[in-house]
């Protein structure tokens, strides 16, 4: 297994990774984005085992609902690389498993690629979003044939993929790229119908970072975003050769979405998992500001806080049923159940807004303007901003103005600005819940109780 030193060594690889308009050549030491590879190395350190031949548990592959109950904190623990690292080793074994009629090699280099990323203990980050152009049409419609990664050659020894993968969390940040199909395919598609691993070095791949971290000398007013900030990856394929071995699907348009479907169960999983934690912290939140303030006995403010108790549980509660409820794969691997997944990550995407409406409601405007840690240590202005941030009753102000800025870099700032969209997006949108949603329900049940209810005969129904 990877020290954290190692780690970081194996990010001088040559990756041409950009940022702000230039080519960032040694990430370890650059002074923002060197900051994430610190938090992953921090992640490789904690879970390092010396032993020969060890492996790192962040990237097994669960095999029932302990397993996979055991992991998710583990995730969240080690950082948004180890996320997806097993996101796309789960994608790729539950694709597997589905895919079972496939090319044997296809299902062959799977798993010999899992367990070579288990054995080299790397980092992988999903490509799967593509450029996409002009939304409402296939990829064989587009004006460019390049808004979706394709393959341009096929040689003896493997293809060669041009297009780009857009808003990839991480993406330099790891050693491979997971790239896969975005969606459903149709004949006529099978150059789209591409499935693969890219190493982040790969002569041809290009990647222009974006981050939401903070830019201030003094971050102590930005006690989240400072502490954990992963660049998203605009990743480019210009004419990338992938050897045969790296190629999981070529052609076979009816497997496309087999990847499309695996990666989005799994991508939230790992959204609803980080909402059931996040969500406890906004009621946290709310509940410490409203006793701040001298405002927790007030009945709105207990009911809005009642609300978001009610939010934050039902979530939990999808989580748990989407683990307990876990299906097994025809090789052992568990994976949760689509319904709870979906129905959960749905519900807890569409009612954020609300939820963090209650606690700025809450709040008060000190959230946006309260004085910054520096301004309390300030010998002039110091004592007056601690005196009138404070609330009387023993509160320190600025113990309060440090809640305060807790909720704005968690919900309204920079970081703030990025989770309320990729709430929506990341998993892809609402749109994708609610299609899986609806198909793993069992709507005939729900009809046959209905005319139970209704005192009639399955035969009446017309059709
Ligand atoms: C911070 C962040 C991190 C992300 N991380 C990753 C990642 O690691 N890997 C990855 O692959 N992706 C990632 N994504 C991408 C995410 O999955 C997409 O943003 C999401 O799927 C929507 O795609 P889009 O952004 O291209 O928007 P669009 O596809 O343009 O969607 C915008 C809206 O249009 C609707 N729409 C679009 N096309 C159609 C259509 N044909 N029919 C009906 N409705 C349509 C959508 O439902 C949506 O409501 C991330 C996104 C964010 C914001």
């Amino acid at each position: 297994m990877r020290t954290g030193d190692q780690y970081r060594e194996s990010l001088r690889d040559g990756r041409a990774t950009y940022f702000e308009g230039e080519r960032i050549d040694d990430l370890p030491s650059h002074p923002l984005l060197g900051q994430t590879v610190d938090f992953t190395a921090a992640g490789y350190d904690k879970y390092h085992d010396p032993s020969p031949g060890a492996t790192s548990p962040l990237l097994a592959v669960p095999r029932s609902s302990d397993d996979l109950r055991a992991l998710i904190p583990m995730l969240h623990d080690a950082g948004m690389m180890a996320h997806v690292t097993s996101t796309s080793i789960q994608t790729l074994k539950t694709a597997a498993g589905r895919m079972q009629d496939a090319r044997p090699e296809y299902l062959e280099r799977m798993e010999v690629y899992i367990d070579d990323a288990q054995a080299r203990d790397v980092r992988i980050t999903q490509c799967i979003t593509d450029a996409k152009g002009d939304r409402s049409l296939p990829p064989n419609k587009q004006d460019d044939p390049d808004a979706y990664v394709r393959v341009v050659d096929r040689q003896s020894d493997g293809v060669v993929i041009r297009g780009a993968k857009l808003h990839i969390t991480g993406a330099s940040f790891g050693h491979d790229l997971l790239t896969i199909p975005t969606k459903a395919m149709k004949t006529g598609e099978e150059d789209w119908s591409i499935g693969c691993i890219v190493p982040v070095n790969a002569p041809g791949v290009r990647i222009i970072n974006t981050t939401y971290a903070p830019r201030h000398d003094d971050t102590r007013s930005f006690p989240v975003s400072s502490r954990v900030h992963y660049p998203e990856g605009f990743v480019i394929f210009d004419d990338v050769f992938v050897p045969n071995e790296r190629v999981f699907l070529d052609g076979e348009t009816h497997y496309a979405a087999v990847f499309a479907h695996s990666l989005g169960l799994w991508e939230r999983l790992g959204g609803l998992s980080a909402f059931a934690e996040e969500s406890d912290q906004l009621v946290g939140l709310a509940q410490l500001v409203a006793e701040a303030n001298g405002t927790a006995g007030i009945s709105h403010v207990r009911e809005k806080i009642s609300e978001m108790i009610i939010h934050a549980t039902l979530i939990r509660a999808a989580l748990e049923a989407a683990i307990t409820q876990c299906n097994i794969g025809p090789d052992g691997a568990a994976f949760p159940d689509e319904l709870f997944v979906n129905a959960g990550k749905f519900h807890a995407a569409a009612n954020y807004n609300l939820i963090v409406r209650h606690l700025h409601d809450i709040s008060g405007g000190a959230v946006l303007t309260a004085p910054s840690p520096a301004d309390f240590e300030n010998g002039e202005v110091g004592p007056l901003a601690r005196k009138y941030m404070s609330t009387g009753n023993g509160v320190d102000g600025e113990y309060r103005a440090m809640l305060m800025h807790a909720i704005r870099d968690l919900t309204a700032d920079a970081y703030g600005g990025w989770k309320f969209v990729t709430n929506l997006q990341a998993g892809g949108g609402l749109y994708a819940q609610r299609i899986v949603t609806r198909r793993h329900y069992d709507l005939d049940a729900a009809k046959r109780k209905a005319l139970a209810v209704a005192g009639l005969d399955e035969h009446q129904v017309p059709g």
